[in-house]
């Protein structure tokens, strides 16, 4: 069921506050570094920066990738999210990078935090914030059945975690004068965001390239090919790509060489309809051949 334009306007409200929390989130924890001088601390605060990016991405995908096909992009312009991914991708390996950095420094010279009960509080508020605003972006994309919105949710909830364990982490190296554990949690987080930076571009990369849609996806257009085809005698060369949530599809019909032109027509017309149906976002193109076309492999038979 594609979304209503009532709900369409609150995913994009959603979308539009999700960047304004991670401002204030990373600009709080960012004020929690400079009070304790922790390099764990202000780790936690470039990882608001990848959310503070994420949440960007997600709004240009909304916004540019649901403008309609025109003229100079007649296939729609569902890959612009890829696009703005893989630069996102790009800033958040630097943002790693500039932690290891940091780290590196304290390494060397561990130093005891200053002011720390003060700016764990205030670092503690900011991950508060963030849990709640998790919350709610599960429980809407529940609501609204948007994978997007709750995977969002998801990965707000693992940083929660993570800045528990950082805030847990400083208050045993308060107690126990361990200076060294503050550059060591700092290096622990650089290396999960080097991780979300890498993973982040390797999948849009992948997108970027045309894509197939999923075995499971594919298996169904076999299934309704199958179903659907009576009077053709087989289908090959079943190709698909996918850009954001469209799925291009295409394939070789072969009919009988003396069924008339309106009569494979209609078959073709059958087949673009049950399989649209059945697949969201799909758009199908179906080329027709006569039998002596026919494919000993890898067809769907009829
Ligand atoms: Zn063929
Ligand atoms: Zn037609």
């Amino acid at each position: 069921m594609p979304p209503t334009l009532q709900q369409k306007n609150w995913h994009l409200l959603v979308a539009a506050t999700s960047i304004g929390v991670a401002f204030a989130v990373m600009g709080i924890k960012y004020v929690a570094y400079l009070m304790t001088g922790s390099v764990a601390l202000f780790s936690d605060a470039m990882e608001s920066i990848v959310n503070v990016l994420t949440a960007i991405a997600a709004l240009i995908a909304i916004r540019v990738g649901s403008h309609p096909p025109d003229r100079r992009h007649p296939f729609g312009h569902h890959k612009a999210e890829y696009f703005s991914a893989v630069l996102e991708g790009a800033l958040i390996i630097v943002a790693a990078l500039v932690i290891f950095h940091e780290a590196y420094g304290a390494l060397l010279e561990p130093r005891a935090l200053t002011e720390p009960a003060a700016g764990l509080l205030v670092n503690g508020v900011a991950t508060a914030i963030n849990a709640g605003w998790a919350w709610l972006l599960i429980d809407r994309g529940r609501a609204w059945k948007s994978p997007a919105l709750s995977g969002d949710g998801r990965h707000l909830l693992s940083d929660v975690l993570t800045s528990v364990g950082v805030l847990a982490g400083l208050v045993l190296a308060t107690l126990t004068g361990w200076s060294i554990l503050d550059p060591l949690l700092a290096g622990v987080v650089a290396l999960n965001i080097l991780r979300l930076g890498y993973d982040l571009v390797m999948r849009s990369m992948s997108k970027l390239m045309d894509e197939a849609a999923s075995p499971e996806i594919e298996a169904r257009i076999r299934a309704a090919i199958k179903a659907n085809a009576e009077g053709a005698l087989q289908a090959h060369d079943v190709r698909t790509r996918t850009a954001g949530p469209a799925i291009f599809i295409e394939f070789h019909l072969v009919v009988p060489g003396a069924m008339t032109v309106a009569a494979a027509h209609a078959i073709c017309d059958r087949l673009e309809a049950a399989i649209e149906a059945d697949i969201k976002g799909a758009q199908v193109v179906i080329h027709v051949e006569p039998e002596h076309k026919a494919k000993p492999k890898g067809a769907v038979e009829v």
